[in-house]
């Protein structure tokens, strides 16, 4: 009998800890794109020691006329286009980096340790691309997308990442401003 309440005891405590383990990753991320929160972002990166000091990467990603996509298509479909860019996303960056879903339809990456412009400007481009000829297909809908991104490039400055996504966001805007699906990135001087 003691054995056996024994073997209870025991089994329900790895069920209990399983469960709390699937709940906490469940916790960090996004319920739509399955990608990271932005939470899970701001935990991970403000625990790093000397974030100020590093050199690393933000790039903004938005889809362009996202609101039009929905009007002509429904939001469920509109819900299947984003899932499917954050998986393109995900596919162009490297297990160390993060992409997060920062707002509605925008992403937001963190590239480690990672500062060249030509390279940066590459894996931009790869995306913006692979959004741009991808069939977007649901429920008989067929369309495609296309996206601006913007990136900060931190290289050898002390800034805040607070600072650093801001200018970002300003480069994601310039793209927007010069005609959307294009990557504005400013090169470190
Ligand atoms: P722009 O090119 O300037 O970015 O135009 P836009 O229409 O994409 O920009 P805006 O920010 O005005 O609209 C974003 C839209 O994204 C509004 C909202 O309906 C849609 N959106 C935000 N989150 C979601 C979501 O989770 N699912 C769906 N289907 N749509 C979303
Ligand atoms: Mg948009
Ligand atoms: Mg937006």
């Amino acid at each position: 009998i003691l054995l056996s309440s024994l073997a209870t005891h025991i089994s329900i405590s790895i069920e209990n800890n399983l469960l709390y383990n699937k709940i906490k990753e469940t916790a960090n991320l996004d319920g739509l794109t399955g990608i990271f929160n932005k939470r899970y972002f701001f935990d991970t990166l403000n625990a790093y020691k000397d974030l100020d000091l590093q050199n690393y990467t933000i790039a903004m990603i938005d889809i362009d006329r996202f609101k039009k996509v929905n009007d002509t298509y429904g939001h469920l479909f509109g819900d299947t286009v984003l899932k499917k860019v954050a998986q393109i996303i995900e596919r162009n960056i490297r297990p160390i980096d993060i992409a997060a879903r920062y707002g509605g339809e925008e992403i937001i990456i963190f590239f480690k340790n990672f500062t060249n412009a030509a390279a940066i400007e590459k894996r931009l481009e790869a995306i913006r691309c692979e959004i741009e000829q991808t069939r977007m297909i649901d429920d008989g809908n067929v369309t495609s997308v296309t996206a601006s991104l913007g990136a900060y490039i931190k290289y050898n400055e002390v800034l805040t990442l607070k600072e650093a996504i801001a200018r970002a966001d300003a480069n994601l805007y310039i793209s927007k401003g010069l005609g959307r699906n294009r990557v504005h990135i400013n090169t470190p001087d």
